[in-house]
């Protein structure tokens, strides 16, 4: 097996760069910066200084890891991107590395290694599955996050994320719209449902005095109709009688500054829901379906600090809307259906949903269950904490990874190959945004059709009794 280091996403443009405070080119003195970076990430966070230190090379993690398993590339095994780090930290903060690198393993930070630490932690989708692997719970993406934060320093940042912050923090959301085109989508979502329904079931947008300020990541506004959630919010909104709007100054739920390791833009693009929260005179927030945008989400007391609320879920409101009553779904209405769910891994292992602990597994099943007429499992390890990621998480979903993303989904597409062939499932749920992008682009490369995924809000949608 030999490293394939050709796998990269293109590199941001300078202005890009430059609009969110980092240098737009690499500076002369890059090296002197990066290892300052390094330094002050480690003292800042003691994780990541027990990650760094605690490894014993046991490798229990290598398999764990989609990139790995589907590229066999040696350089993706968890353990060896956790070592571009740990060389190099090794190298500059410890006194053996100083004085014996060659003994101790540490690593100048030249070009060479400059360009694996690009690549690789790239291909990292910072799914964290090796982590439940490791015997010290060593997490290889708070490694890969720290890395990415220090590339991005030193004007090394990927293209796609950078350019979608920068829009976050002109426009709201990851594809500019402005309010006028979002108010045009959602008039064309009304019309939509009233040829389907007969109803009016408004989409409102900036609507102040709401009891609900819902945020959903904007690929849910394009989306094809058979994986978007938003039509199935809205119907289940309306049926259970609760006011709620959108906001077209914070019209985006996903946060794509978890990517670039960035708490200053996480907090920033984070605090711009607050503020529309508070513009609107909402107090109740609640996310639609997109598993990193839930990561941080679930996160945001520990993020914002003070007294913020933890915003809720839009599976965990609708599950209790079910549970008491006031809203009924008919699974007849997804005849022919054997959905089986795949855990999204941001949802799974990095965040918990309701009140009861493992609620981000349960509730997504007790929805699922009561929207179709069977459902089925996926084999056994792959399911829960141990779910595979989709392979285009972590900022992987652009058009220059597509090798790696259709490799890197090869363990999902193989698990699913005996959900479909031992139990007989018919779709596969996800009730993530980019895992439903992935899988529908990439699930056609390992022999299914792309109309496979579907999203759980979708098909509530479908099953509500209006
Ligand atoms: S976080 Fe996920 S993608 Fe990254 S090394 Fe671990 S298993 Fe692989
Ligand atoms: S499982 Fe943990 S200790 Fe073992 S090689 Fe992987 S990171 Fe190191």
């Amino acid at each position: 097996m030999t490293e394939e280091k050709t796998a990269r996403p293109h590199r941001a443009r300078p202005e890009s760069l430059e609009a969110l405070g980092f240098p737009g080119e690499l500076p002369e003195d890059w090296q002197q910066r990066a290892v300052a970076a390094l330094g002050r990430r480690v003292r800042k966070q003691p994780d990541l200084r027990f990650f760094l230190n605690a490894c014993v090379k046991c490798g229990a993690c290598n398999d764990a890891c989609h990139a790995f398993l589907g590229t066999g590339d040696p350089g993706n095994r968890p353990v060896a991107r956790q070592d571009l780090l740990r060389a190099v930290h090794r190298r500059h903060f410890t006194l053996a590395g100083r004085l014996f690198p060659k003994l101790v393993g540490a690593l100048d930070l030249d070009e060479a290694m400059l360009e694996r630490w690009y690549s690789y932690f790239h291909q990292c989708s910072e799914c964290r599955r090796c982590a439940t692997f490791c015997p010290f719970g060593i997490d290889t993406a708070e490694i890969t996050m720290a890395a990415r934060s220090i590339l991005a320093e030193i004007g090394l940042g990927q293209k796609s994320v950078a350019e979608v912050i920068a829009k976050v923090h002109r426009t709201g959301n990851n594809l500019g719209l402005n309010p006028r085109a979002l108010r045009h989508t959602l008039d064309s979502l009304e019309e939509d449902v009233r040829e389907e329904t007969g109803m009016d079931i408004r989409f409102p947008l900036d609507e102040a005095g709401a009891d609900i300020l819902l945020v959903t990541p904007s690929a849910d506004f394009y989306s094809e109709p058979h994986v978007s959630g938003l039509i199935g919010y809205a119907k289940v909104l309306h049926a259970a009688g609760i006011s709620w709007t959108l906001s077209s100054h914070a019209s985006e739920a996903a946060n794509f500054a978890l990517f670039l390791g960035s708490d200053e833009h996480m907090r920033r693009i984070a605090r711009r829901i607050q503020e529309a929260a508070e513009e609107l005179g909402t107090s109740r927030l609640v996310f639609g379906e997109c598993g990193h945008a839930w990561r941080v989400a679930y996160n945001f007391p520990a993020l914002l600090g003070g007294d913020v609320p933890r915003p809720r879920h839009i599976l965990d409101l609708t599950h209790e809307l079910i549970g008491n009553g006031i809203i009924r779904l008919d699974p007849s209405r997804n005849a022919g259906m054997a959905v089986t769910l795949h855990d999204s891994c941001n949802v799974a292992r990095g965040s918990g949903m309701g009140v009861h602990p493992g609620g981000q597994l349960d509730i997504p099943r007790a929805v699922l269950a009561a929207a179709v007429p069977r459902t089925v499992e996926m084999p056994a390890g792959t399911t829960g904490d141990r779910t595979f990621c989709c392979g285009g998480g972590g900022g992987l979903l652009t058009d220059e990874m597509m090798e790696i993303r259709i490799k890197g989904a090869a363990p999902r597409a193989a698990a699913l190959r005996q959900a479909v062939e031992g139990s007989g499932a018919t779709h596969m749920a996800a009730i993530c945004a980019i895992c439903k992008s992935q899988f529908s682009e990439v699930l056609p490369h390992h022999g299914f059709d792309r109309g496979m995924v579907v999203g759980i809000m979708q098909l509530v949608g479908r099953a509500l009794v209006l």
